[in-house]
Formats: structure tokens, C-alpha cells, sequence
């Protein structure tokens, strides 16, 4: 099977560790005339291969990226950017996330920083039509002023525009149970949300984020084995972001023959197929699907499941869902028939 044609979806990509080398390389030559770096030696300052040490090295990437991106028009040029990347490997829907003040050092708002990334989705469905949402992310070594805040600018940005949350960065240090405030908080406003959690390790964390509402969780590899959590994880109907090489990468996995979404998927817990930092990570959706089918075969029927999956739990208005759900449908019918 062809994983670059078939039609795909994705739920779990940060923006800032996906845009491409050739986009930075181009903000870093406007933002410093004196920029000399050839787009390899960029490469290599923004992108981890499958031998990357440890988590603090993964981590470090972003910090190239991150300098770059703190005016409203990076951040919206790196939107479309990271749109078109799926738009050309047929992914038709995409969530984007990522944390707005982390893009505050030159003067943005979170508000402001918040709007560019949506104009740009704007801009990305008019020119390349694919369907995308946001997810704001809370960082977990901020403090609970700062949260207030971006829940706050969240809640008055969502009386025009569909706006998610996520809880992300050190689950360990920073257990979710800590969060439960800020998550009761987003759960009154309605706004949807997902929460990284049980990334490494910390099965306890996937726990409360379930306990405290969360249809959806980030990773949630600690959860394999622990047949309670996963039938409660089932019983509430959670979708698991799974992004297989990420978590190569970061160790929390240490080969994909023991990935649990077969496990997940036999144990009938709903997942999808992510990238998580298509830049960092130096992958894209159709090499996640590839990688995936070395392991253990990933069929037309399992590629479409999920990507139904992923479409049903995605953060878009119901009339976008119930489109988009047409248009994969009718994508896998006409595969079918050309087989
Ligand atoms: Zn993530």
C-alpha cells in the first residue's frame, strides 16, 4: 500500500517542532542579515535522527526554532508551511498545537500570538484546502498565573473561533493531578481538551487525566499492561495520540516491535497515528504509517479505521467532522475499487 496517497488525518503535531529547515532557514536570514549557516548545518541544529541520546538533547532542538519564531508573521508563515506539508502527503485534517508563550519574547500577546497561528489556518484552508484546529498548549513548569491567563485569552478567542487546550512539557516533575484546577477550569468553559500524559512511564498520570475529563491523551504508552486503566481508557471512549517516532527517539520505547498499539487496538481503545514534531523528528505522517507497517502490517482496513478514528475524535465543528467524514469514506471506497 501506498501510505503517501491514501487520505490521512493527524491530531498530535506541535507547530514550532514542525516547521521545515528550508522555512527557518529563511526567517533566521531575514531576522540576521549576518546568517550564514547552510540549510544542512540548520538541519542539524533543528533535527534528531533515530540515535538521538536523550530527552534533553530532543529538547534542545527547539531552541533554534523557537528564537525564530516570535512576530505574528512567522508564526503564521510557519502555520501555512507546516499545512502544506500535510496537505502534500494527502492528510486532510490536522491539529496543530502549540504554547503561546513560548512566542512572547519580542513583544506578541498570547492573544496575538493565538491569532496569527489562526489566520494562518485560515489562509491554509483557502490555498490548499485542508481542514485544520488548534490546541493551545499550557506548559507544565509555568506557574498557575500564567495558565489563568492563556485559559482566559482561550475563552474570549473561542466566542468566534473553535479553540482547543493541552497540557504539556515534564510530566514527571509535574504530575496532572497538580493541574486538576486549570483542567476543571477548561471543562466549565467547554473547551475541549487533550492532555499528554503516561509518555514515559507514569501510568498514574494517564489515570487522573481521564478521571479529570480528558477525551483525549498524548501518547499514553505508561497505560500498556495495566488492563484497568485501558478499560476505563475504553470505557470512556479515549483516543490515544500515539506518535511512534518520537517516542523511538525520546526512549520511551525502545524498538517498535514492542509499540502498544496493537495491544491498544486489540483491547479496543480508539488511537490515531501522530508525528508529534514532523521537523525535530525528521519524519512525516506516511513514514509513521510506514514504519509502523515494518513492525507489523498496517492494512487498508487498520489505516482506515484509524483515520475514521481520528476524524470522530478531532477537535473541528460537527459540520467539518461530518464533511470530512464523507470525503474519507469516499477515498477508501474508490481504493477499494481500484484494487
Ligand atoms: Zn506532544
Amino acid at each position: 500500500m501506498d501510505f503517501n496517497t491514501i487520505m490521512k488525518a493527524e491530531l498530535h503535531c506541535h507547530l514550532d517542532g514542525s516547521v521545515s529547515v528550508e522555512l527557518l532557514e529563511q526567517l533566521a536570514k531575514e531576522q540576521d542579515p549576518s546568517f550564514a549557516l547552510s540549510k544542512e548545518e540548520v538541519e542539524n541544529l533543528v533535527s534528531v535522527d533515530d540515535q538521538c541520546p536523550d530527552l534533553k538533547t530532543y529538547l534542545e532542538k527547539f531552541d533554534f526554532i523557537l528564537k525564530h519564531l516570535q512576530s505574528q508573521d512567522a508564526l503564521k508563515r510557519a502555520t501555512v508551511d507546516v499545512l502544506s506539508q500535510g496537505a502534500k502527503e494527502n492528510v486532510c485534517y490536522m491539529e496543530l498545537r502549540f504554547a503561546p508563550t513560548f512566542h512572547l519574547e519580542k513583544g506578541l500577546t498570547i492573544k496575538k500570538a493565538i491569532q496569527a497561528v489562526l489566520q494562518g489556518m485560515k489562509q491554509a484552508k483557502q490555498q490548499l484546502g485542508i481542514e485544520s484546529s488548534l490546541i493551545v498548549c499550557l506548559m507544565r513548569h509555568e506557574s498557575k498565573e500564567t495558565h489563568d491567563k492563556v485559559i482566559q485569552a482561550v475563552k474570549e478567542i473561542r466566542r468566534r473561533h473553535n479553540v482547543a487546550m493541552d497540557l504539556a512539557g515534564d510530566e514527571h516533575a509535574y504530575p496532572t493531578i497538580g493541574f486538576s484546577e486549570q483542567i476543571e477550569k477548561m471543562y466549565a468553559l467547554k473547551i475541549p481538551f487533550t492532555l499528554h500524559a503516561g509518555e514515559t512511564g507514569n501510568e498514574v498520570n494517564v489515570m487522573d487525566s481521564i478521571v479529570l475529563g480528558a477525551k483525549r491523551i498524548g501518547h499514553g504508552l505508561a497505560m500498556s499492561s495495566y488492563d484497568e486503566i485501558k478499560r476505563f481508557a475504553r470505557s470512556q471512549k479515549v483516543m490515544v495520540e500515539m506518535c511512534p517516532t518520537s517516542n523511538l527517539q525520546t526512549k520511551a520505547i525502545a524498538s517498535l516491535k514492542e509499540y502498544p498499539i496493537k495491544e491498544f487496538m486489540n483491547d479496543e481503545i480508539l488511537v490515531s497515528i501522530n508525528t508529534d514534531n514532523r521537523t525535530v523528528s525528521h519524519t512525516n505522517l506516511t513514514r509513521e504509517f510506514e514504519k509502523l507497517n515494518e513492525a507489523f502490517p498496517v492494512d487498508v482496513n487498520m489505516a482506515m479505521k484509524i483515520t475514521i478514528d481520528t476524524i470522530e475524535a478531532g477537535f473541528m465543528d460537527e459540520n467539518t467532522r461530518a464533511r470530512l467524514l464523507e470525503k474519507v469514506q469516499l477515498a477508501y471506497q474508490s481504493l477499494e475499487q481500484s484494487a
